[in-house]
């Protein structure tokens, strides 16, 4: 898109990395370009089971329009995800598919929990409902409201975008997270 278009339409530009500039060079690092890449590609599997999924159909349409963030194309594929965003009361006769889904996903993934019931298991204090996602897979970003509001979603979005972009390459190698992985049974 040439930059007058982006200029009439409003229409930002990710930043470019830090790095060295010049006459027809730009040198910067590795890590930097890989995260930048990453955090504007996204690829959301939506695990919605219940309302805060309707108000993610508002956020993925055309007024809050996702595809500004280079996540339009959701997967219902684990092996084709890289954000795994989990809407909705999940009962305890779901944990397990939820966990296979994730343990499905290829590195590196994240995991936004949204609204109440994702994250703590909201208003269903009860026998048959999971207490927060968090019991059987690690999450990165907690979106509170019951149902957020789209700028909810999207901030949580953005929160991931920032964990994306500044995350150093051999972090999934590394000894700590792999202990993470381990503290939930996950090889
Ligand atoms: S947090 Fe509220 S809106 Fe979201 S799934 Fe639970 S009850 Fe529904």
């Amino acid at each position: 898109m040439s930059k007058e278009i982006a200029k009439r339409s409003k229409i930002e530009i990710a930043k470019a990395p830090d790095g060295l500039e010049g006459p027809g060079f730009f040198a910067t690092k590795l890590s930097d370009v890989i995260g930048l890449a990453r955090a504007n590609s996204l690829w959301p599997l939506p695990f919605a089971t219940s309302c805060c999924g309707i108000e993610f159909m508002a956020t993925v349409a055309s007024n809050y329009d996702l595809a500004r963030f280079g996540m339009e194309r959701l997967s219902f594929s684990p092996r084709q995800a890289d954000l795994l965003m989990v809407m909705g009361t999940i009962a305890k006769k779901m944990g397990p598919t939820l966990r296979q889904v994730y343990e499905q996903m290829a590195e590196p993934r994240w995991v936004l929990s949204v609204g109440a019931c994702a994250s703590s298991g909201g208003i269903f204090d009860t026998y048959s409902v999971l207490q927060g996602i968090d019991r059987i897979i690690p999450v990165d970003v907690y979106v509170p409201g019951c149902p957020p509001r789209p700028e909810q979603y999207i901030e949580g979005i953005m929160k991931i975008q920032e964990l994306a972009k500044n995350e150093t390459i051999r972090r999934r190698d590394s000894p700590e997270y792999k202990r993470l992985l381990n503290s939930y049974g996950i090889e």
